[in-house]
């Protein structure tokens, strides 16, 4: 049985006050959840998390990786840095990263192996826009971008990764797949990945991203391909991130 996960993506939001406001909420109340639980923060606060969350149930880890190990790459981030400050997971491929800076498949794939070769588990980001949506275009969108992935790894990396499947209409919009909806499209990233590794397609979590709110939660986690949640607007607040955990 997989375990479900949930995992916040803070984007370019916090501050080191609004942060410790933030994280002291989160242990004070977290408990001993039944869920595996992430932020991903940006790079310079990814510090202040390996102090605040070090022995807590909350692991942390960054928001985009170098395709690149050093060097001359101005701005940029590598695998290896996340990990020197106690990252477990790395988004890769978000959909923002994808639109505002022309991440194609390739590079996504080429960052999920930067990510693994740093020992990060990468949460590999994958969706559909409205108008691909519109035009039945979903499982062909999506398919290619898990697919170039897919071509990159090893076999036996294929179950180190975690998916996240978020519509682009819906995230950030208030506008939630229907549990259906998601469901549908996590089952055949699940068939994708089965015909790579079938034992490894058992186990990778697929997370569900777009508008995941306290009040929509349960139902999208009942389903059965839906392992958990890459949590934007929801996760920068304590109570709201909480209520989500207790639904998985
Ligand atoms: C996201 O940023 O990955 C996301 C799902 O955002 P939101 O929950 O705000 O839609």
């Amino acid at each position: 049985m997989r375990r479900k996960f949930i995992a916040g993506n803070w984007k370019m939001n916090g501050s080191l006050a609004a942060n410790a406001i933030l994280l002291n909420g989160l242990k004070a109340e977290i408990g001993r959840p039944a869920c595996a639980v992430a932020v991903c923060v940006p790079a310079p606060y990814l510090a202040q998390c390996r102090e605040e969350l070090t022995g807590s149930p909350v692991a942390w880890g960054g928001q985009d990786v170098s395709v690149h190990e050093s060097g001359a790459y101005t701005g940029e981030v590598s695998g290896a840095m996340l990990a020197d400050f106690g990252s477990r997971y790395v988004i890769v491929g978000h959909s923002e990263r994808r639109t505002y800076h022309g991440e194609s498949n390739e590079l996504v794939a080429q960052k999920t192996v930067s990510a693994l070769k740093a020992g990060l588990i990468p949460i590999v980001c994958v969706g559909e826009s409205l108008a691909e949506r519109e035009a039945g275009r979903t499982d062909a969108v999506v398919g290619a971008q898990i697919d170039a992935v897919l071509s990159m790894l090893d076999v036996g990396d294929v179950g180190k990764i975690v998916i996240a499947y978020e519509p682009v209409w819906a995230i950030g919009t208030g506008k939630t797949a229907t549990p259906q909806m998601a469901q549908d499209v996590h089952a055949m990233l699940r068939s994708r990945l089965a015909m790579k590794n079938a034992d490894a397609a058992e186990t990778v979590q697929i997370l569900y991203g777009g508008s995941m709110k306290p009040d929509n939660a349960r139902d999208l986690l009942a389903m059965p391909d839906i392992d958990g949640g890459l949590i934007g607007g929801a996760a920068l607040k304590a109570a709201d991130f909480l209520a989500i955990i207790k639904a998985a």
